[in-house]
C-alpha cells in the first residue's frame, strides 16, 4: 500500500518535543509531524534551528508552532504546555528531550557545571514530565487511543555507561533512568505510558567535535560494534513507535539506541 493511503499512526495528537530545535529532538519533531501529529517545536536560544524544524514539518505536510522556554524553569515549562493546549486544545505526547553538557575533569568541576547540566537534563525532565501528565488527567482521550498520554525521557547510553570528565551528565542520565521507571510506575494505572531512548553516538551538534575529526571518528567507531554513527532519523523513528499504539504494552522500558555500544565491544576479542 502506498504510504500515503496508510493511516498515520500519530494523526490526531499532539506532541510537545523539547530541545528540538536540532539534533535529536528535531529528528523526532520532523518524524512525529510525517506521521501526523502536530508538534510543539520548542528551542531555547536557537530561534533559527526551530524555524528550520518547522521548514522540514511543513515540507512533510505536517503541523506546528514554536514556543521558547528554558525547561530548567518552571514557569517557562507552564507557558510551554498551555501554549500547547491553548493551539491545539489537548496534548498527547510530552518528549522531554533537551540536553546538554558542560564537561570538565571531575576535580575542575565547579558548581555552575554541576547544577547547569543537572537542571537542564534531570530537573527540566521533572518539570515537562509533571506538567504534561497534569495536562492528561484533565482532557478527554483522544479518538481511538489506548492510552491518555505518553511520555518520552530522552536518556542516554551514559545512564548505564559511566562517563569520566563527564560526570555530572552521566549522573544526569542515571537519574533520569530511574525518574523514567518511578513515574511508569506510578502513571501506568491512570493510562498514562512513560518509557525512554537512549541514543548512543548520534551525529548532532553536541558531539560534533568527535564525528568532524577523522581520527576520533576511528576511535568512536571502535566503540560500536555496528561501526557507524547513528543518524537522528534512527531516533525520530523510534519515538513514533513508542508514541504510538503499536507499542502500547511497552511501558517503563529503556530503549538503547546504540549500534550495540552498550555490549562492552572492548570485549569482542579480550578478556
Ligand atoms: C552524548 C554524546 C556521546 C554519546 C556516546 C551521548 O549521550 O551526548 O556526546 O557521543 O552519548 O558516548
Amino acid at each position: 500500500m502506498a504510504k500515503s493511503t496508510q493511516q498515520r499512526r500519530l494523526e490526531g495528537r499532539v506532541a510537545v518535543i523539547t530541545g528540538s530545535s536540532s539534533g535529536i529532538g528535531q529528528a523526532v519533531a520532523i518524524e512525529m509531524a510525517r506521521e501526523g501529529a502536530a508538534v510543539v517545536i520548542n528551542y531555547h536560544s536557537s530561534k533559527d534551528g526551530a524555524l528550520e524544524t518547522l521548514k522540514a514539518v511543513k515540507e512533510a505536510k505536517g503541523r506546528g508552532i514554536m514556543v521558547q522556554a528554558d525547561v530548567s524553569r518552571e514557569k517557562d515549562v507552564l507557558k510551554l504546555v498551555a501554549k500547547a493546549v491553548s493551539t491545539y486544545g489537548r496534548l498527547d505526547i510530552m518528549v522531554c528531550n533537551t540536553g546538554i553538557q558542560l564537561d570538565a575533569p571531575f576535580l575542575e568541576m565547579d558548581t555552575d557545571k554541576w547544577n547547569g547540566v543537572i537542571a537542564t537534563n534531570l530537573t527540566g525532565q521533572f518539570l515537562c514530565a509533571r506538567e504534561a501528565g497534569r495536562q492528561f488527567l484533565k482532557q478527554e482521550k483522544a479518538t481511538g487511543e489506548r492510552y491518555i498520554g505518553n511520555i518520552i525521557c530522552m536518556s542516554s547510553v551514559h545512564d548505564v555507561i559511566p562517563w569520566a570528565g563527564h560526570v555530572n551528565y552521566a549522573a544526569s542520565k542515571g537519574g533520569v533512568l530511574m525518574f523514567m521507571k518511578s513515574i511508569a510506575q506510578e502513571l501506568a494505572p491512570q493510562g498514562i505510558r512513560v518509557n525512554a531512548i537512549s541514543p548512543g553516538a548520534i551525529r548532532t551538534p553536541i558531539n560534533r567535535q568527535v564525528w568532524s575529526d577523522p581520527d576520533k571518528y576511528k576511535e568512536l567507531l571502535k566503540l560500536v560494534p555496528y561501526r557507524r554513527i547513528g543518524e537522528p532519523q534512527d531516533i525520530g523513528k523510534a519515538a513514533v513507535w513508542l508514541a504510538s499504539d503499536d507499542s502500547d504494552y511497552v511501558v517503563g522500558e529503556t530503549l538503547y539506541i546504540d549500534g550495540g555500544m552498550t555490549l562492552y565491544p572492548e570485549f569482542a576479542d579480550n578478556g
